[in-house]
């Protein structure tokens, strides 16, 4: 996998830019398991030449596959990350902040991948007010009502006062 941008026009040029635009296939980032839930994404950047470094900004674009975490209804879920990363040939090895590179070319797939995976979401729901599924006969509650009795208490309380009845 490599994304690469080429700064060797704007090597010798401080505050030179280099802007452009990457079409890239989840496979090409090597984004994780679940394969399915990956589209592909599209990346706006400019690249420019800060003097000891080069700062890279732009926007990636994308959206996701999910299944909704309470009533399992598809969910796409728009992707958006706003990317602010800085390299350079010189990066001490013991700062995280700043990336390392050679040669004329940046190679961006891991910042990139780095950055979409941190941008997912940890709750997937169709909507904030999802009524989920009956726990007893299955029933969408977003669609349907079905007559299972609501459960009595809280289950944790019923453990409590089985102690207590002891
Ligand atoms: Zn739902
Ligand atoms: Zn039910």
């Amino acid at each position: 996998m490599s994304l690469l941008i080429n700064i060797k026009e704007i090597q010798e040029n401080k505050s030179g830019q280099v802007k452009g635009q990457f079409l890239i296939s989840p496979q090409e980032l090597d984004l994780p398991e679940p394969k399915d839930i990956w589209r592909p994404l599209k990346f706006d950047f400019t690249c420019t030449n800060a003097g000891d470094l080069y700062v890279l900004t732009g926007k990636i674009r994308s959206s996701t596959a999910h299944q909704c975490s309470r009533c399992l209804a598809p969910v796409e879920i728009p992707l958006e990350v706003d990317v602010h990363e800085e390299f350079s040939r010189l990066a001490n090895q013991a700062d995280e902040d700043i990336h390392c590179f050679y040669g004329d070319n940046i190679d961006i797939a891991e910042v990139l991948r780095e950055n979409v995976i941190l941008s997912l979401p940890a709750k997937i729901l169709c909507s904030p007010d999802c009524r989920g599924l009956c726990p007893h006969c299955g029933a969408d509650l977003n669609q349907v009502s079905c007559d299972c009795k609501p459960q009595s208490g809280d289950p944790r309380l019923a453990v409590l006062e089985k102690l207590i009845s002891k």
